[in-house]
C-alpha cells in the first residue's frame, strides 16, 4: 500500500497526517519495541499485519505508541522500518478522567469504547455502595484492549489509561483542577453551564485537568454525594431526564469535548 508524497504536509521535522493517509492501518506498539528507527514486531502484531490485514513486505502502516507519537512504518519481515514521524492533533486540550461506578454485566465495555472515541484520558472504575458487580483481573485486561482498539480506530494519539478498580472512598482523593459528580436528581447546575465558565479553568501541574464522577444503575447514596462535596466535587446535572449508567458518561464527555473544541 504505497502512500503518495502529497498525502503528507511537512511540519517542522515531522509530517502531518492528511486525508489520503486515513486508509493506512494503525496499530498500537509499546515504545520499548523501537530501536534504531526499527520496530520489532511481536508475533501477535505480525499475525495481525500479515494474516488479518493481508499486508505484504514493503507495505506501509501507522504505528502509534499510545502516549502521543505516531510513525509511518514499512513492513520488513519481523520488523518495520520507521520512515517518518507523524504529527497527530486529535487529543482534547484538557485531560479528562471519568470516575465511573461499574455498571452491570458487560456494559462497561461500551463505556470504555465510546469514551475513548470521545477523547477521555483516563477511566477510573470504582465500586460504590450500589455497585452490583465484582470486577475480575481479566475484565481490566479486556477494557484495556478495548481502549487500545478504540484509540486506533478513532485516530487518537493517546490510548486512555484504565486504572484498577478501587472503592468509592479511595477515588475521592483524586487530584484535578475541576471535579464534578453527576447526580440524576436534585437541583444542581447543568454540567454545560459549569464548563462554559472557562475562565475558571486553572492548570494542574501545568496541564488542564478535569474529573467527572458517574454513578451506577442504582445511583449514588446521599452519603456518597456528601463525601464527594466534601472532597471538592461539584454536583451537576446532565439534564431533566434520567440517563442510563452507560449513556451518562458519554453525554458528560460529549459536553466537555464540544465546549473545549468548538
Ligand atoms: N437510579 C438512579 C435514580 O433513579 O436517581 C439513577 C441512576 S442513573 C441510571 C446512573 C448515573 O448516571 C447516576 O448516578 C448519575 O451519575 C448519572 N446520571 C443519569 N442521569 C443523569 C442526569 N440527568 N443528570 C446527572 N447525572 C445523571
Amino acid at each position: 500500500m504505497a502512500i503518495k508524497r502529497e498525502e503528507f504536509k511537512c511540519r517542522g521535522n515531522s509530517w502531518k497526517l492528511s486525508s489520503g493517509m486515513t486508509q493506512l492501518q494503525r496499530i498500537a506498539i509499546a515504545p520499548s519495541q523501537i530501536q534504531q528507527q526499527q520496530i520489532t514486531l511481536t508475533s501477535e502484531q505480525q499475525h495481525y499485519l500479515y494474516r488479518v490485514l493481508r499486508l505484504q513486505q514493503g507495505d506501509r502502516f501507522i504505528a502509534m505508541d499510545g502516549i502521543g507519537k505516531w510513525w509511518l512504518a514499512q513492513l520488513a519481515g519481523s520488523k518495520a522500518k520507521i520512515l517518518q514521524t507523524l504529527t497527530v492533533e486529535t487529543e482534547l486540550p484538557i485531560a479528562v478522567t471519568l470516575i465511573i461506578a461499574l455498571p452491570k454485566g458487560n456494559a462497561f465495555d461500551e463505556v470504555v469504547r465510546c469514551c475513548t472515541e470521545l477523547g477521555v484520558s483516563c477511566i477510573f472504575p470504582i465500586v460504590s455502595a450500589r455497585t452490583l458487580v465484582n470486577p475480575s483481573p481479566q475484565k481490566l485486561e479486556r477494557w484495556r484492549r478495548i481502549a487500545k482498539e478504540a484509540a486506533e480506530q478513532s485516530e487518537r494519539a493517546v490510548v486512555p489509561v484504565i486504572l484498577e478498580p478501587v472503592s468509592f472512598s479511595s477515588s475521592m482523593s483524586f487530584a484535578s483542577n475541576q471535579k464534578y459528580i453527576c447526580e440524576a436528581r436534585g437541583h444542581y447546575p447543568h454540567l454545560l453551564s459549569c464548563l462554559q465558565d472557562k475562565e475558571k479553568l486553572p492548570n494542574h501541574q501545568g496541564q488542564k485537568t478535569m474529573a467527572i464522577a458517574l454513578g451506577p444503575e442504582g445511583g449514588w447514596t446521599d452519603k456518597e454525594i456528601e463525601s464527594a462535596i466534601h472532597a471538592g466535587f461539584q454536583p451537576v446535572s446532565l439534564g431533566k431526564r434520567i440517563l442510563r449508567a452507560v449513556t451518562a458518561p458519554i453525554v458528560a464527555l460529549s459536553l466537555v469535548a464540544a465546549t473545549c473544541e468548538v
